[in-house]
């Protein structure tokens, strides 16, 4: 399907120079560029939701590079593609190390400081021509027309284009949405968030290079202003416009933002009988309504995005860690602190779990339970106290580190990727499972590991009753169900600790009863489950200990009847709540 659809699309780029005049070919070759600039952005900001506002400093830094080495160094242009990306890749790795640190509102402001400096920079280093910049760049191929330089760029456009969506359909892809999503949920599953952040920034910056390169040796002049602030400004139109969450987002905004710009600059001043850039004004008009009318852009609108296909059934399930032995302690805090400021969110905490045991935390709301769960999981850092898990130090050591321990947790609002699908959001459970990186994903290197990736999220999609909606996004199945899709991606991970944070709020009483066997039968294969929840039937049924919570503290522990007869229990909450 998408091969028939590539070759449709090479066709087209082929027929490009007999069709177009010398001015649309010239339009084309430049809503080309903008486009292959503009899916950095979209990987960037559609998908693992970084803002930068100075996405033209990289076209600037590839153009700049192959202009200089083929005008004043005598190289061929196509020597400057490396060159280009080189100085590209490693520029944006430096700025990412530094600016991967700043997160929230700081960020797009960071981009805007470092893509200002570098048009100052392009405009002031000697030998680069100042301000004015300077031309007499060598086409692509002495004596290549307008026409053919187009479909040059489709080509490479198209390239570009399925190599991102090879991404997009892969491991690295999913754990890039859930970057964006949430940090926290990432690094519970395992992802480097930090890194995966940087390595998405330095894509972004490639793919903004290779459309400087071609910029640079298509106009065969460069100067600093197509890659300053306002320049970076479009290319966010452009992703914004046409849909930040979908590759095809960046070619429809750059489409319609080239084509838009080249005939407002014509229209709006004889329109308006004087000169200026006006076409900024009306951009700015035309996002403000279009963010108002259609917030996701064009692309969502004609294209349903497509998640992860459903392997075959006969694929190889992945290899799976050995339990614990039957009865090991295999989870164990004490004296737990967390402070929030002069809150003393749960204290003096000391929790056991053992292999093949049903350990569940009760308490009113705000009686510590999530946050006990929270600093078990590397989420929160201890204040004070120890977390054992299989005999080594846990406490402090990160999400993430915890996480390979083969520990997985859900959460109590459910942190999923509401548009990806149910099979993808569980399947990133198995992120750890897997080794390909951004590379081997984007070359289809990584099939036969990712097939066993998603037939194991189908099998543990199959064991919680996900079977039916694998397909459908995740954001759209009743809240009850979400739970279950978290359950299911926490399954995938292969734990022997299981920490679940209320599952079974807002299922009905049969999804219920079918979760509570579910969770016996991974009890009975040995996994050391710890449940927080509010269902009393649900609790007193299922658990072989009860701990009890109140104002931070453990204030009962013991078999479920024990803690049903406490009177302290019943005077917490017990009593309250019947
Ligand atoms: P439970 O899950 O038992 O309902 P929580 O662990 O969520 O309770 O919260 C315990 C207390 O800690 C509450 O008073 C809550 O407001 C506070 N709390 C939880 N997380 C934070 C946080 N990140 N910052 C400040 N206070 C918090
Ligand atoms: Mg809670």
């Amino acid at each position: 399907m998408k091969g028939a659809r590539a070759g449709v699309a090479l066709l087209a780029c082929a027929a490009l120079p007999f069709i177009l005049t010398e001015y649309q070919a010239t339009l084309a070759g430049f809503v080309g560029i903008a486009a292959i600039a503009a899916l950095g952005l979209v990987l960037l900001t559609g998908v693992s939701g970084q803002t930068s506002f100075g996405h033209a400093t990289f076209l600037g830094l590839a153009a700049y590079t192959t202009a200089w080495m083929s005008r004043y160094g005598g190289w061929p242009p196509l020597a400057g593609l490396p060159a280009g990306l080189a100085i590209t890749g490693g520029t944006a790795f430096l700025l990412g190390l530094i600016t991967s640190r700043i997160s929230g509102h700081y960020l797009p402001v960071a981009t805007i400081a470092w893509c200002a400096s570098f048009f100052y920079l392009f405009g002031v280093l000697p030998g680069l021509g100042g301000f004015n910049g300077f031309g007499e760049i060598p086409p692509l191929f002495p004596g290549i027309t307008r026409g053919t330089a187009a479909a040059l760029i489709g080509v490479v456009l198209i390239a570009a284009f399925l190599l991102c969506a090879n991404l997009l359909t892969s491991r690295t892809g999913r754990a890039m949405r859930a970057l964006a999503q949430s940090r926290i949920m990432a690094e519970s599953l395992g992802i480097d968030t930090a890194r995966l952040a940087r390595s998405t920034f330095v894509l972004a910056a490639l793919l903004a290079g290779v459309a400087g390169w071609l910029f640079a040796h298509v106009q065969r002049y460069v100067s600093p202003a197509p890659f300053g602030l306002s320049a970076s400004i479009e290319y966010v139109f452009m992703v914004v416009i046409g849909g930040a969450s979908q590759l095809a987002g960046a070619v429809i905004g750059a489409a319609i933002v080239v084509l838009l710009r080249d005939q407002l600059t014509e229209l709006l001043p004889r329109l308006l009988g004087s000169s200026g850039n006006f076409e900024t004004v009306a951009f700015s008009i035309a996002v403000i309504l279009l963010l108002h009318y259609a917030p996701r852009g064009i692309a969502p609108a004609l294209f349903r995005g497509r998640g992860s296909a459903l392997p075959d059934r006969h694929t190889v399930a992945l290899p799976t860690r050995a339990m614990p032995a039957d009865g090991a302690l295999v989870l164990e805090t004490t004296a737990l602190e967390k402070r929030f400021g002069g809150l003393l969110a749960a204290s003096g905490i000391g929790l056991s779990v053992c292999a093949g045991e049903i350990v569940a935390l009760i308490g009113p709301n705000g009686a510590g339970k999530s946050t006990t769960f929270n600093l078990i999981s590397g989420a929160l850092s201890p204040n004070a106290g120890s977390i054992r898990m299989l005999g080594h130090d846990i406490q402090g050591r990160g999400a993430r580190f915890i996480a390979r321990q083969g520990l997985a947790r859900t959460f109590q609002h459910v942190k999923l990727l509401p548009d990806a699908s149910v099979l993808d959001n569980i399947a990133l459970g198995a992120h750890l499972r897997g080794r390909a990186g951004m590379l081997r994903s984007m070359l289809r290197l990584d099939r036969g590991e990712e097939a066993a990736l998603l037939h194991t999220a189908r099998i543990h999609a199959d064991r919680v009753g996900l079977t039916d909606v694998l397909p459908d996004p995740a954001g759209s199945l009743p809240l009850g169900r979400q739970r279950l899709v978290e359950i299911a991606r926490g399954l995938c991970l292969d734990p022997c600790v299981f920490l679940l944070d209320e599952p079974a709020a807002g299922l009905r009483l049969q999804e219920k009863q079918a979760l509570a066997d579910l969770l016996r039968a991974l009890r009975d294969e040995g996994m050391a489950i710890l449940l927080v929840e509010h269902d009393m039937d649900f609790v007193m049924g299922l658990a072989d200990r009860v701990a009890v919570m109140d104002f931070g503290q453990m204030i009962a522990e013991g078999r479920p009847e024990q803690v049903q007869d406490n009177p302290i229990v019943q005077e917490a909450y017990l009593g309250g709540v019947a």
